[in-house]
């Protein structure tokens, strides 16, 4: 049920507003203007790429444990938080959360670790990227409507999803469609400030749940994150006010640190954000596009930041443990890639059926699940590389 009309923050005036949206690539003169964003937010939650994440690896490999975040949940708790600060901020929530549900609908299985052996696959070929897949897949892939391949969203959804580009990419998207979602890669210009708030609600979430999934792995310990002076701060904090904690175990000391680190990035990036706006007072959301990023944090949190970032890639995302798990995926990808490469047929007839190859089977593995591209594998090449 949405919420009372009454209880909602007033839009900024430089928040996007669905009224002034740049529209839909196929008019559906049937749909409320002023409920675009929601509208989107609907077709993205009831498509098959999204009932996907639930089975696709964040950091840890889907089987190895039910606790962990997949890209499902993430992508849930990206939502939560970018809604708590759009509301802050009187940027459109709908879109925040449109944006939010969609970021990652474009990852391969197995994390990063699929899309740098699918990028391998496919680096002759045009090459992988999760975030152009990502607008593949709300432009073309998803087959549900009766009208129109994809999903058909405004533009301001789709020039969301695509939060990088690289040049040579930027060119041919912008050959396809003129003044379009990439346009703004030409132009050094940026995008909407729902779309700045969800790339950094991303980060936050990422940065917080992976310090509790990489304790509740045994990966992490708590003399490691007491290095990080940001979490030493956060847990100092939660010992101070519940000096119980001490006694009771780490998950409560470690969930209240955790809340506490949240709690501490989301008031600095109002209060900095806050900062910016009123010093820019864009006109309107058309004018942030040529102004710095008006949605950040403060110098002094972006370094503590991307010291815990720093901190999460050496004792986390390059724990031997998690690596060895990574390297059997990228095998299972490039195998895959192989075998429907030369058996076609071994793909639904869809994909079979699409003339470039490489992108049909880039496009089949791309979209599977963890255990659905494990089972693949088992079947095509009959050995099993995770027991
Ligand atoms: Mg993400």
């Amino acid at each position: 049920m949405p919420a009372p009309a009454a209880e909602m923050p007033a839009l900024a005036p430089w928040a996007s507003d669905p009224l002034r949206s740049r529209g839909r690539r196929l008019a559906e003169p049937g749909l409320e203007a002023g409920e675009a964003y929601r509208v989107d937010r609907e077709r993205i939650v009831h498509c098959t790429a999204f009932r996907r994440l639930v089975y696709k690896t964040q950091v840890f490999l889907n089987h190895e444990g039910d606790l962990f975040r997949t890209r499902l949940t993430h992508s849930l708790e990206v939502a939560q938080l970018a809604r708590s600060l759009a509301r802050e901020l009187q940027l459109n929530e709908d879109l925040v959360e449109t944006l939010a549900l969609a970021h990652d609908l474009g990852h391969t299985p197995f994390g990063h670790a699929g899309q740098d052996a699918l990028h391998e696959c496919m680096r002759a070929h045009g090459g992988f990227e999760h975030n152009l897949q990502s607008l593949r897949v709300v432009d073309v892939l998803e087959q549900c409507h009766a009208r129109f391949d994809g999903l058909n969203l405004s533009f301001e959804t789709r020039e969301g999803i695509l939060k990088h580009c690289a040049r040579s990419q930027a060119e041919r998207l912008e050959r396809d469609e003129p003044g379009g979602v990439a346009q703004r890669f030409l132009l050094g210009q940026r995008p909407s400030l729902e779309a700045q708030l969800v790339n950094l609600a991303d980060a936050m979430a990422y940065h917080a749940h992976d310090i509790d999934d990489g304790v509740r792995s045994g990966l992490l310990t708590l003399e490691q994150l007491l290095e990080v002076p940001l979490y030493r701060q956060c847990h100092e904090a939660a010992l101070a006010e519940h000096p119980t904690l001490a006694q009771a175990g780490t998950r409560r000391l470690l969930f209240e640190s955790i809340r506490r680190l949240r709690q501490r990035q989301a008031e600095d990036l109002v209060a900095h954000s806050r900062a910016l706006l009123s010093q820019h007072a864009p006109a309107d959301a058309a004018a942030v596009r040529a102004l710095p990023p008006l949605v950040a944090f403060s110098a002094g949190m972006r370094e503590a930041g991307d010291a815990l970032k720093h901190f999460l890639f050496g004792a986390l995302y390059r724990h031997p443990r998690v690596t060895h798990s990574t390297d059997r995926a990228r095998q299972v990808v490039a195998e895959l890639f192989q075998a429907y490469l030369q058996r076609a047929d071994e793909m639904p007839p869809e994909h079979a059926a699409q003339p470039q190859r490489e992108r049909a089977v880039a496009d089949y593995i791309a979209g599977m699940t963890d255990r659905f591209a494990l089972r693949e594998h088992q079947r095509l090449t009959g050995r099993v590389l995770f027991g």
